[in-house]
């Protein structure tokens, strides 16, 4: 590629909405420009980037046997009543009608489709197991759109959906998707981390998120250094928590109950990160009232410095809405004080006090801080008549690895990849069968896959960056090599040994950009070093008579004099 007939456009200073470092670099890059709020135009230099990570994914899932079809963006509701997600993906999915008032969602994932194709192509045990995969447009109407690329409305993603005849089949299909993701992340050059995570509201029974690791991510990772356990900060929690009634501790189990919980509410209304520093705990409370049972939700939160003045409970009717309440109001409402609420980070228990005046309450569940989490399982009986301790036992640095196998540490991550296993949560509701080899029809056992295609654009970033700009892994980079000649419009000998070079690059493969634009050496060598190219060779009069080249890396501080007859076989 030659500048002068490619689109560069560098700002000095990123707009003052965007707020995290990889968001402002893609804007003063010129990879991106935005339309609206999490939509934004891929820019020649930042579609670049795009396709060079669609391909390498394209590759890997190629070389993992998944087969790649394209479905639609826009679907019929029909597909999405039969799973019910129509109702319980809630505002997130994009709804539109058409001229005849016919209900359509705007996909955010396929399931679905995908189940819909399958259950009418496949009808025997021999066509089992397949891998289907498309990497296509998708809208989540997120609450809030922000840092660019990292979570917009509009993005691209990769998703795979995988059918098998039986578990140990889906779980094969599962290991070798998991494989293909460790293969995709160790080629974009990225420092990044599987862990065990909770399936959400898309259901099924196991999963793995993962994560690149950068100080700015959203999620929390827990790990241990010495052994293989690792896990997003949720999963290590649940597995954490416990209910201590009298003698007795049992251990809750977190499943998703879509539609339910409204901790991401929480999380807003607090302004804190989700599952950082808001703790809450979800009480759904049955009340018998004149024989007729009415649900209640009751939300007790810790805030802020999690000093004991700051716990506030909240009830939310009909899970509606919802509000803090003084001690007060909760004494009033509930009878009792809310409990007491201990520190973060200190492992003090959460005391949930309950006395007589609750006692004709027979069930509690209590919730996660995420969306459309429960734990479940702390069902604690009729009559309350001692006080029941849910010690939420936050994972802190240097706890116990639950292994057994050294101590826990944690770091921060951007979820860029999403494994699962489905199970028949989809072919049970959608009715998608095979005939086994005795001709019996058999529910087919689903896997689902993500990436985050233009995701991993922003969470690179994060990772690889300097005061001066991007600095992109070769193998996702814009262009792997710029040449900068230095007079490129005024030297002969310059522009022809730029040329040549260029040629000679191109020739050999190498994904390189030549600046003819006739920049000055300072502006041209900002630009590039903002855009992020990994390598940069300078053409220049002085270097010439000596029959050298400079050569220097993104990182490097200083450069590199390659003897001209060699410079293309030092590039590649
Ligand atoms: P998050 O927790 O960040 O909201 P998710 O768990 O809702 O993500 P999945 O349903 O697991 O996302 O989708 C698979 C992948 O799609 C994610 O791992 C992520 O990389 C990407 N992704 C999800 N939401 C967005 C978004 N709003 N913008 C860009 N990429 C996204
Ligand atoms: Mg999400
Ligand atoms: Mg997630
Ligand atoms: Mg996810």
């Amino acid at each position: 590629m030659r500048a002068s007939r490619f689109f560069i456009s560098t700002l000095k200073e990123a707009p003052s909405d965007a707020e995290i470092v990889s968001h402002k670099l893609m804007l003063r890059a010129g990879m991106i420009k935005r339309l609206g709020s999490g939509i934004y135009n891929y820019l020649p230099m930042g579609l670049r980037v795009i396709r060079k990570v669609e391909n390498i994914v394209r590759e890997e899932m190629n070389r993992a046997g998944a087969v790649e079809l394209l479905m639609p963006v826009v679907q019929p509701a029909e597909l999405w009543q039969e799973t019910g997600r129509w109702d319980k993906m809630g505002p997130e999915l994009m709804r539109v009608k058409d001229r005849h008032g016919r209900d359509f969602a705007i996909q955010p994932t396929s399931e679905e489709v995908i189940t819909d194709i399958v259950r009418t192509e496949i009808k025997s045990y021999r066509q089992l197991p397949i891998n289907f995969y498309h990497i296509q447009t998708k809208f989540r109407d997120e609450r809030r759109p922000r840092f660019g690329l990292m979570r917009g409305r509009e993005f691209t993603m990769k998703d795979a959906y995988s059918f098998d005849r039986d578990v140990a089949g889906m779980q094969q299909s599962y290991q070798i998707m998991y494989d293909a993701y460790v293969r995709i992340f160790s080629r974009f050059g990225l420092q990044f981390r599987a862990v065990a995570a909770d399936n959400g509201a898309i259901g099924g029974s196991g999963s793995h998120e993962f994560h690149v690791i950068a100080d700015t991510g959203e999620d929390a990772l827990v790990y241990c250094p010495t052994s293989d356990y690792a896990a997003n900060m949720e999963a290590a929690e649940a597995v954490a928590l416990s209910v201590t009634r009298g003698a007795e501790t049992q251990s809750l189990v977190k499943t998703p109950t879509p539609g339910k919980a409204k901790c991401e509410d929480v999380a807003e209304l607090l302004d804190l990160p989700l599952s950082q520093t808001v703790k809450s705990i979800v009480l759904t409370v049955e009340k018998e009232d004149d024989g007729a049972i009415n649900k209640e939700v009751w939300l007790l939160l810790l805030r802020g410095d999690h000093d004991l003045n700051e716990v506030k409970a909240s009830k939310v009717p009909g899970l509606a809405d919802y509000r803090f309440a003084s001690e007060a109001e909760i004494v009033e409402w509930f009878g009792t004080p809310p409990g007491y609420l201990g520190p973060i980070g200190t492992r003090k228990p959460v005391k949930v006090v309950a006395d007589r005046t609750v006692a004709n309450m027979h069930d509690f569940v209590c919730g996660a801080n995420e969306l459309d989490y429960h734990y479940t399982g702390a069902n604690w009986g009729r009559d309350l008549p001692e006080p029941i301790i849910v010690d939420l036992r936050n994972v802190v640095e240097g706890d116990p690895s639950p292994d057994g196998k050294g101590v826990l540490a944690i770091q921060r991550g951007i979820e860029v990849g999403h494994v699962f296993q489905l199970g028949t949560r989809y072919s049970e509701d959608m009715k998608a069968t095979y005939l086994d080899e005795g001709g019996k029809p058999q529910l087919m056992q689903m896997g689902c896959y993500g990436i985050g295609v233009t995701r991993i654009l922003g969470a690179a970033i994060e990772q690889n960056f300097d005061d001066k700009g991007i600095i992109w892994p070769t193998a996702i980079a814009p262009f792997e090599v710029v040449l900068c000649p230095m007079g490129y419009d005024r030297s002969e000998a310059v522009k022809a040994e730029a040329d040549k070079l260029y040629a000679a690059l191109q020739e050999a493969g190498v994904d390189a950009i030549l600046d003819d634009r006739g920049e000055r050496p300072g502006v041209m060598f900002a630009d590039w070093e903002l855009i992020g190219v990994p390598h940069r060779i300078v053409i220049g009069e002085r270097g010439l008579k000596e029959g050298k080249l400079e050569y220097q890396g993104r990182r490097d501080t200083a450069a590199t004099a390659v003897p001209l007859a060699e410079m293309a076989e030092f590039i590649k």
